[in-house]
C-alpha cells in the first residue's frame, strides 16, 4: 500500500472481520508468531541483534525470544477464559435484568517500540494486541535496524497489511502515524517522547498506553545480604549493557555498609566478565555513537565535580564499548544523577538514616521500579508504604518482568497503564457493559407521570435499597 493513510484505511475495514475472530483463530495466530520466532527466525534473530548492538545470543536467547514465547504460551492458555462474558451482579433495585461485560478489541492499534528490547518490546505488545482481537501498525526504532529488519520478515510473512503491517523509518514516520485517529497507542520509549505521543493521541481522543523510563533506585540497608545484592544487581545492571528500562539506575546503600558492598561488587564484575569486560563475551555495547557520548560525558562530568571512580571509567570508542563502571562521592548536581543513565554505570549515593533515602526517592519523578534489599521487613514496608512505583523487587531486581501475572508498568512519568498477560490484554480491549432486561423492571414503575405513590416508592428506595 501507498502511505500510512492506506493502511490504517484498509485495517479500519478490516477491524470487525479481525475481531470477531475466536480464540482458537487468535491462537493460531500467536502460535504462526511463536513458530517463526522459536524456530524459523531465530539464528537471523540472534545475528541480528548481535549486528546492532553486539547482545550476546544467550542474552538474546533469555531477554528476547524466550519472554515473548512464555507471553505467548500464557496467553494462549488463558485466552478462552478472558474472552468469556464476564457475569455481574445485578442490584435489586434493578430487578428484573442481568449484567455482564466483555472484552471488545479497541480496533485499529499503533504500536511505537524502542531499541533497547528491540525484539521483546515490539512482539510483546503485538501478543496482546492479536489476543484482544485488534488490527495493528507497528513502528520499531530505527536505531536497532537490523532486528527491524527481521520483524517486518517475520509480519510480512504471517500476516497481511490490512491486519498486521510494520512500517520502518525515523521520527518523522511516527509523526506522521501519530496523525491518525488509531483507537490506541502504545507506546515504549521516553518521558519525553511519551509526552509528544499523548499530546498527538489527545487530538483524537485515543486512548494511551505509555511504558516509559526514569531513574530507578536500589535501596540496600544494613541487613541486607550484601554478596546475594552485588550479584543480582550486578546481572540487572549490566545485561543488555544496561540499556533496560528496569535497571538499577543507582545505589543508595547506608554508609555502614558502602566500602564493604564496593569491594564485593568488585568481585562479582570480574567474576562475570574477567579482568576486561570489552573481551568477554557476555558484555554488549552500547547502541550507537549519540548514546556512547552521552554516557561518556556523564563520567567525564562525574570526575570534573570530585566523583570517585571506584571500578571502570575507560571506555573504547571504536566499539562503543564502556567498561562497567562504578561511581561513588557523586555530588547531587552530577548529570549522571540528574538524567537516566541507560548504561552501564553505577552511582553509589549513601544515606544514614531510612527515611533520608526515601525523602530522596520522592524529591523526583516515581521511578519505573524501586528495589530493596534487606532483611528488616518493617524497614521494607516503611520504605514500599512511604515511595510510589510502577513496580518493586524485594531481594531482587527486574525480574518482575518475568512475571505474567503482574502487571508491569509504570505510574505518571514512568508510565501510564500496563502490559503482560491480562493486563496487555485489558489494555488493548474495551470493557463493554451489557445490561439485559428480561421482565417488566421494577424501575419502570416509576416512569411518568409522576404521582404521590411513586414519589412515596422513590423514599423507600432511596432509604433501602
Ligand atoms: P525514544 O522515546 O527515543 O524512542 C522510542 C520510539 O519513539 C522510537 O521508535 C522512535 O523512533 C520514536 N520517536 C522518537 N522521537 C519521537 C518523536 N519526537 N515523535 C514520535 N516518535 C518518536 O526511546 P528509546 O531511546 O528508543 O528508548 C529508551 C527509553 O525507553 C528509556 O527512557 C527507557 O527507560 C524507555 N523504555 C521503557 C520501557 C518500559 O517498558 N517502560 C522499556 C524499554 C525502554
Amino acid at each position: 500500500m501507498n502511505n500510512y493513510q492506506d493502511i490504517f484505511d484498509a485495517q479500519k475495514a478490516n477491524q470487525f472481520a479481525v475481531g470477531n475472530t475466536t480464540y482458537k483463530e487468535r491462537i493460531a495466530k500467536l502460535k504462526a508468531l511463536k513458530q517463526a520466532i522459536e524456530v524459523d527466525f531465530k539464528d537471523q534473530i540472534r545475528e541480528a541483534l548481535y549486528s546492532d548492538f553486539k547482545k550476546p545470543f544467550l542474552e538474546t536467547d533469555l531477554t528476547e525470544i524466550y519472554p515473548i514465547l512464555s507471553e505467548i504460551k500464557h496467553v494462549t492458555s488463558e485466552l478462552k477464559g478472558w474472552m468469556k462474558r464476564q457475569k455481574v451482579t445485578t442490584p435489586m433495585a434493578l430487578l428484573g435484568a442481568s449484567s455482564w461485560y466483555l472484552y471488545e478489541p479497541k480496533g485499529v492499534c499503533l504500536i511505537i517500540s524502542p531499541w533497547n528490547f528491540p525484539l521483546n518490546l515490539t512482539f510483546g505488545p503485538l501478543v496482546s494486541a492479536i489476543a484482544a482481537g485488534n488490527t495493528v501498525i507497528i513502528k520499531p526504532s530505527e536505531l536497532t535496524p537490523h532486528t527491524s529488519q527481521v520483524m517486518h520478515a517475520i509480519i510480512s510473512k504471517l500476516f497481511p497489511e490490512h491486519e498486521i503491517a510494520l512500517v520502518q523509518g525515523e521520527v518523522e514516520v511516527s509523526t506522521a502515524l501519530l496523525e491518525l485517529p488509531f483507537h490506541h497507542i502504545f507506546f515504549t520509549g521516553s518521558p519525553q517522547v511519551g509526552k509528544v505521543v499523548m499530546k498527538a493521541a489527545s487530538a483524537h481522543l485515543t486512548s494511551v498506553t505509555l511504558e516509559l523510563g526514569g531513574k530507578s533506585p536500589t535501596i540496600i540497608d544494613t541487613s541486607a545480604n550484601l554478596k546475594a545484592a552485588a550479584t543480582r544487581i550486578a546481572w540487572g545492571k549490566f545485561v543488555n549493557n544496561g540499556q533496560t528500562c528496569i535497571a538499577p539506575d543507582y545505589v543508595l546503600i547506608h554508609e555502614d555498609v558502602k566500602d564493604e558492598f564496593i569491594q564485593v561488587f568488585k568481585t562479582v564484575i570480574a567474576s562475570y566478565f574477567g579482568r576486561d569486560a570489552a573481551t568477554s563475551n557476555a558484555y554488549a555495547r552500547i547502541v550507537n555513537d549519540r548514546h556512547f557520548e552521552r554516557l561518556q560525558n556523564h563520567i567525564e562530568n562525574a570526575k570534573q565535580l570530585g566523583a570517585k571512580i571506584e571500578l571502570g571509567g575507560h571506555v573504547q570508542e571504536a566499539d562503543n564499548f564502556i567498561a562497567p563502571t562504578i561511581i561513588s562521592n557523586v555530588p547531587e548536581e552530577a548529570s549522571v544523577l540528574q538524567e537516566e543513565i541507560f548504561g552501564p554505570i553505577l552511582p553509589i549515593k549513601t544515606y544514614t538514616a531510612i527515611t533520608e533515602a526515601i525523602d530522596y526517592i520522592n524529591s523526583k519523578e516515581k521511578p519505573l521500579a524501586l528495589y530493596m534489599y534487606s532483611k528488616n521487613k518493617k524497614q521494607t514496608q516503611l520504605v514500599i508504604n512511604n515511595t510510589r512505583a510502577g513496580s518493586t523487587c524485594i531481594n531482587t531486581n527486574v525480574l518482575q518482568y518475568s512475571n505474567h501475572y503482574l502487571p508491569f508498568g509504570g505510574s505518571n512519568n514512568s508510565g501510564i497503564g500496563k502490559a503482560h498477560g491480562i493486563f496487555g490484554f485489558q489494555e488493548f480491549s474495551n470493557m463493554r457493559s451489557v445490561l439485559k432486561q428480561h421482565t417488566k423492571g421494577s424501575i419502570e414503575f416509576l416512569f411518568p407521570p409522576y404521582t404521590n405513590l411513586k414519589q412515596q416508592l422513590v423514599d423507600f428506595t432511596l432509604r433501602w435499597f
